[in-house]
Parts: C-alpha cells; structure tokens; sequence
C-alpha cells in the first residue's frame, strides 16, 4: 500500500452533481489534501445503459469551480490511468479469471429468465447459486458453445466479515446474508462492485471515501481484498444528506426540499465558494475553533477525520442563504458587477443607473437569483399603500407627505443635475428652510419614488437610480393619490 494517503472520488456520471455527492468529493479531496497526500477523480461509467451524454464534463467542471482539484484523472493523466473505466475494460477479465482460480469466484450461465423467475411477486429474492458448484466438464462445454455468462462471487456459506470504518466503527455481516454478487457482466464490463475495488487496488487508494449507502456491502468487498491478498484500504463513511421538509420532517435530501444539484443551486444565484464553504460543514466541523467562514486552502489545513460526524446532516438553505449572502459581500466589484449588472440589464429600463443599482444591492442580497425580486419596486410602479407614510419616528403622515412632496417637486424639477450630492443638498436646504426633520422630507420622498416601505438606499439614492423622468412621474402620481 502507497505510504501516502490517496484517496479518489468516484463518481458514477448521472448528468448532474447531487450536493450530497458534491460533499464526498470535497471530504475525499480533503481528506487527502490536509495530509499532503494524493487525490484521484475516477468516472465509474460500466453501467453502459445509464450513460448520460456529456455527464462527465458536468463532474470536472463542478470540480473545477469548486476548486477541489485533482492530482489524477480524465484530462489531467496520472501513471494509474486510464481514469474512465469503460476505457480500463480490459483489465477487470484477468482478475475475475484470478479469482475463479482461486475459487472465490465462479461462471454462473443461468438465462435472465431463470433469474426473474427467482423473484417474488415484488421482485425481491435472491440468486440461489445455482450455478456455484457446476462440474468442470460442464463449464468448459458451456463455454466452447459460447453460452453467455457471469461471473459471480463466491461468498463463503458460514462465518462473518467484519472491518472497521473510520467513521462507525466496526460493521460486520453475516457471510450467509450475502448474496453471490455479479462482478463481470455478460456484456463483458465489470459491475460497480468488481470494478472499483480492482481499481482502487491499482491506484493505490489508502481511504475510500463515500456514502454510507456503502456501509453494509462494504464487508463483500473487503472479501474481494482478501481474496487476492491484497491489503484492505481504510473505510469513511459519510453520513446522509437529510432535508427537512415543511412539515417539519426530516428525510433523505431530494427535489422536494430544494435545490439538490450544483447547478442547480449555481442558476439560483449561489457562488462556488459559497456552496463549499457550506457544504465542508455539513458533517464535519473543526476541533479548536468555532470559525464558519473557511477557503479552501484553511479547509485543507483544518479537515481531519476526527471532526466528522456520524448523525445525519441536515441540509440547511437559510443558513447556505446566510454563506452566500456573506461571500457575495467579500465580493470585489468588478467581480460583483460582472454578476449582478447582466441580471438588471435585462430587467430594468435604459434610465435606470444599474450600476448605482448594483451598489446598492451588494451588501443586501443573499443569493444573484433574489435581484429581481429585489428591485422590482425599480422595474415596476408597486401598487401604493398610502399607510406607508406614516412614521412614528419622523413624525409623518399622509398629509404631511403630501406638503413636502408639492413643495419639493418643483424644487427637484429644476436640478440642474440628477445625482444623489445634487438632490441630497436640495432636499436639506428644503428641511432646513421650513424648519423639517431632514428624515421627514426624506420619508416622504423615499415612499414616493419607492412606492415601498423598506428599500436599499435612501431616497435621493433611489431617485438617481431611478433617473430623473420616472422619479419625478412618481411625485407627481403620488401627489395625485394622497
Ligand atoms: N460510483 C459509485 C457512486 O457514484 C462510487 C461509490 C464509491 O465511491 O465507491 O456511488
């Protein structure tokens, strides 16, 4: 076994990247990475009838925008390549040929229909291994005629198989409740089950990481090891991804919660960095320090296996909401603006300043999805509730409002210039003239233009983005409806 730790996603591609699975790359690649050791990317693709076109460019692309970056692997090479297993086809025959010799495999002919005809009405049963002790002649005069078979494990009848995961500790299963699994199909290509112990053996992987969908199958696998006398890598764990639900159950993370892939959760407006940082806590959390925001590079100084946690995560979308709304802050603004300013040019008038628009946005927005909703009152006149001029603070009613905005629209008319400096100062030396509390004048106009009770900015602020045109319309309106 390698003397650093190297360990590997594998990941089966689907087509999109599920946040649970987005997790164990990140713990996998971390836990390499916070040991300084080797982390390989590997697409587990035998499965030729699930195969989703251009579903490995989504993997490499996700781990490319999330900085998990991989030591070997499609397109980055490795002396243990190929890394697509349909590419390393040829590979896994002379390992279950091993095995059959050794006896911990065997050819197993049975037709599909035999197998069905196994199952009960709910399609549940078990192989009854048949095939296991076949006289010799009969296997090789099967295999002269070219009868299509399988090749399956050959589970010891009695005993137990037990191994200890770093996460939950010791797993042991009885050898009577495993099934005589499939390791090469009749189609020639390894199962999932044959083929990744093959391959992690031959990378030299010290610790698999993945879902403890794994746990109870794992002891299977580690026969697999044992039987070429091969040294059994170290086994974690992860624990579920859980979702809550309105009504307030708890289950495994699916569409009904939310948003469960990457991209998914990118086209809602939710940063790379933002998606890790939060992810890299659901499980796992640092002994010495309760600190939440981490980058990646503390994440690899931090992450060790002793800070992961074997009860179920729930996964969170207002606390991820809260990491992202804090990453879009740290956000310089030629970065920001590259975001924000294409989502307000599609949606706001030529007048409006969407670049003062943005500015006032960045600090208030947890996710670039919210923009729309966000400026509606920009890109839309709001229906007016006059109620909103009421304010206890600055002493304000509907009337009062109304004054100051009949005082203040010719005023504002005449501005010689349409910025915040301009219109702040017109609208002070009006307060101070008839001896108003500047926030009184402010309120009014604010309500007026914004036609909403709380906005980003203030209103002169509100009245340069808006421009000069339509913040005037909106006096004038509002005058007419108090
Ligand atoms: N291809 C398997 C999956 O996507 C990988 C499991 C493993 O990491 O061993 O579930």
């Amino acid at each position: 076994m390698s003397d650093i730790i190297t360990t590997r996603f594998a990941p089966s591609p689907t087509g999109y990247m599920h946040i649970g699975n987005l997790r164990t790359a990140l713990y996998s690649y971390l836990l390499a990475k916070s040991q300084n050791g080797r982390f390989i990317l590997r697409i587990e693709d035998t499965d030729q009838v699930r195969f989703v076109e251009g579903a490995t460019d989504v993997i490499i692309d996700t781990l490319k925008m999330t900085g998990i970056d991989y030591d070997e692997g499609p397109g980055v090479g490795g002396e243990n390549g190929p890394y697509v297993q349909s590419e390393r086809k040829d590979i896994y025959g002379k390992y279950a040929e091993q095995l059959i010799k050794s006896g911990h495999a065997y050819y197993c002919f049975c037709s599909s229909e035999r197998l069905q005809s196994l199952h009960d009405e709910n399609g549940l049963g078990g192989y009854d291994r048949h095939c296991r002790d076949l006289p010799q002649e009969e296997i090789e005069k099967n295999l002269a005629a070219g009868v299509p078979y399988v090749i399956r494990q050959k589970i010891p009848l009695e005993g137990t198989t037990s191994y200890v995961d770093e996460i939950y500790g010791e797993v042991a299963i009885e050898n009577a409740d495993m099934q005589d699994q499939i390791l090469m199909k009749a189609d020639g290509y390894p199962t999932y089950n044959f083929a990744h112990v093959v391959d992690d053996y031959l990378m030299h992987v010290t610790h698999v990481v993945r879902g403890n969908e794994y746990l109870t199958s794992t002891p299977k696998y580690c026969l697999l090891y044992d039987a070429f006398g091969w040294e059994r890598p170290k086994y974690v764990h992860l624990p579920l991804l859980m979702g809550k639900g309105e009504d307030g159950k708890i289950s495994k993370l699916s569409k009904r919660h939310g948003a469960v892939s990457f991209q998914d959760l990118v086209n809602e407006g939710y940063l790379p960095q933002a998606i890790t940082n939060y992810i890299a806590l659901l499980g796992w959390c640092p002994k010495e320090t309760n600190q939440e925001m981490f980058t990646m590079d503390e994440l690899k100084r931090e992450f060790s296996l002793d800070g992961i946690s074997k009860s179920p995560a729930v996964f969170d979308y207002e606390k991820l909401k809260w990491f992202n709304s804090e990453y879009i802050k740290a956000l310089p603004d030629d970065e920001y603006n590259s975001r924000a300013l294409p989502v307000l040019e599609e949606i706001c008038a030529p007048e409006v300043d969407k670049v003062k628009l943005a500015g006032l946005l960045h600090s208030r927005i947890a996710t670039f999805g919210e923009i729309p909703e966000r400026v509606e009152f920009v890109t839309k006149r709001l229906p007016m509730d006059t109620e909103l001029y009421v304010s206890k603070k600055n002493k304000t009613t509907a009337e009062s409002c109304k004054a100051v905005l009949v005082d203040c629209l010719p005023l504002l008319e005449a501005a010689d210039s349409w910025d915040n400096d301009t219109l702040f100062a017109i609208l002070k030396d009006y307060a101070a003239e008839k001896e108003l509390k500047a926030g009184a004048v402010m309120w009014a106009i604010r309500i007026a233009v914004a036609r909403l009770g709380i906005t980003p900015g203030g209103a002169t602020e509100l009245m340069e983005v808006l421009g000069r045109e339509e913040s005037l319309a909106r006096i004038r309106l509002a005058i007419d409806e108090i």
